[in-house]
């Protein structure tokens, strides 16, 4: 079966989903790539699931992606005497830089540069914005703080500090490990949490070099306001609303989505949508309605890819999660809606001629009777990173001879890859291996046409100009 839809479908990996067998059925069910999230399991675990992933790759001939999240300067609170408190409106409460377990007056905070960050009047956030705490006072050591909306708190529960742009680096020293950990398994992508600004993604960038692509996640309000440069010096972005809704006010995620999305297809970088998109199927073998018209929304707003989180990771329904994502998406892409959606988005970052020819394949794709898919010859990505970003009606396919190259498609729109290592031998080479591979995937009949777009001379990167049309034989 060739595969027939274009949104891209990223599933979280976790105890719910890291056997053999699993895996094998997530993929089945239309899972395009896994995201490994760092923040939990062992190095071992996720080993594993890399041996694996890899391996049901190559038994059914498909390129996915993998992709390593990095925890990030995800900011906790420490642990309780009794595992939780319950803290009540106006009382007096107080984070501090003392291990001991903590109790109803006070908790430690291990992060000593949220106390020279923080000033009288902020706000803290904690347990998902759930528990709210107006910070009266502090000194080096303690923060002062008025309970203003309550509830109750537990071991090692998450603190977001809106507004606040904290003194500290994307990657912490557990990142930094992981990370090194990830690049000699060879993972496609890197995820960066909490990215602050553009600079966050160059650091990150000295230490990963050409071993993978990084995926900025935007869950703070200060990486918005850089938002065309972080997406400049990013490979991808993720709209990871989870974080993002606590951090900016929740009634501003649907626009800030739209932004993102926009923002990300001007300069032809791939985009994610994250976080509850199936939440309630983490229990249930159904989802809401609202989940249904989100997953949806995220379609029609021409996201890359849509996400799932615990829904897989820890769900009792991860599967039925992952079919019911891939349904949501055919219906959408089979709408005349959406398709009519698919405008020209114009791209400000490469040169006129790339531009050019990659929106002429688009045009001739559509003005030509017969067509069948569009190729896409490409050494680096950029090739197909730039015909994707077009939104082209018809598949995409992407022949490279690198693996590594093919490996990261699988959160790229509409992008089928394969590998062929004969691919820039030789110009006369193309119509015959285009014809090979469409027929393979399932796409192309006799007489139909393939449209190719390349760089040439072959091997140069940032350079699409070459447009050529073939006939099936
Ligand atoms: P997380 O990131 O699941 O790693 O927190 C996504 C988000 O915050 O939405
Ligand atoms: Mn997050």
């Amino acid at each position: 079966m060739p595969q027939n839809t274009n949104t891209k479908i990223l599933a979280t990996i976790g105890p719910a989903t890291g056997s053999k067998e699993v895996l094998s059925k997530l993929i089945d069910a239309g899972a395009d790539a896994f995201r490994f999230n760092f923040s939990h399991g062992t190095h071992e675990e996720h080993e594993k699931r890399f041996k694996i992933v890899r391996e049901l790759s190559k038994k059914k001939k498909r390129h996915i992606s993998i992709v390593a999240d990095m925890q990030g300067p995800k900011l906790r609170v420490g642990c309780f005497e009794n595992g939780a408190v319950i803290l009540k409106d106006k009382q007096e409460f107080i984070l501090d830089l003392d291990e001991t377990l903590g109790t109803e007056k006070r908790v430690n905070l291990p992060h000593v540069e949220i106390f020279k960050a923080v000033k009288k009047g902020d706000k803290l956030l904690l347990n998902d914005g759930n528990i709210i705490l107006e910070v009266k006072k502090k000194d080096d050591s303690h923060i002062f703080t008025t309970v203003i909306v309550g509830g109750k708190l537990s071991d090692h529960k998450g603190v977001n500090l809106p507004n606040i742009a904290l003194p500290i680096s994307a990657l912490t020293q557990k990142d930094i490990n992981d990370l090194k950990f990830a690049l000699k398994l060879g993972v496609d992508w890197v995820s960066l949490s909490f990215v602050q600004k553009a600079q966050d993604v160059k650091d990150a960038k000295k230490l990963i070099g050409n071993k993978a692509l990084i995926i900025s996640k935007l869950e703070k309000p200060s990486a918005i306001e850089e938002l065309d440069e972080i997406i400049a010096l990013s490979d991808a972005i993720m709209v990871a609303r989870g974080d993002l809704g606590v951090e900016c006010p929740i009634e501003t995620v649907p626009l800030l989505q739209k932004r993102i999305i926009s923002a990300c297809r001007k300069q032809a970088k791939p985009v994610i949508v994250a976080t509850q998109m199936l939440e309630s199927m983490i229990n249930a073998p159904t989802p809401t309605r609202a989940e249904v018209s989100d997953v949806a929304t995220a379609v029609y707003d021409m996201a890359d890819t849509v996400m799932l989180s615990a829904e897989t990771a820890v769900g009792s329904y991860p599967v039925e999660a992952v079919e019911m994502m891939h349904h949501i998406i055919e219906r959408v892409e089979g709408d005349s809606n959406f398709i009519a959606q698919t405008y020209h988005n114009e791209t400000h970052t490469c040169s006129l001629e790339s531009l050019g020819i990659t929106y002429a394949a688009k045009e001739l794709s559509e003005v030509l009777p017969n067509v069948a898919a569009i190729v896409t010859f490409t050494n680096s990505g950029f090739t197909t990173f730039s015909m994707s970003k077009e939104r082209p009606k018809l598949p995409i396919v992407a022949i490279t001879p690198h693996e590594n190259v093919a490996s990261r498609m699988g959160i790229v729109w509409g992008v089928r890859a394969v590998v062929d290592t004969d691919v820039f031998k030789n110009f006369d080479m193309i119509e015959h291996i285009a014809n090979k591979h469409t027929k393979a995937l399932g796409y192309g009949k006799k007489g139909e046409y393939i449209i190719a777009t390349a760089g040439y001379p072959f091997g140069q990167t940032l350079m699409t100009n070459l447009l050529h049309t073939i006939r099936i034989k």
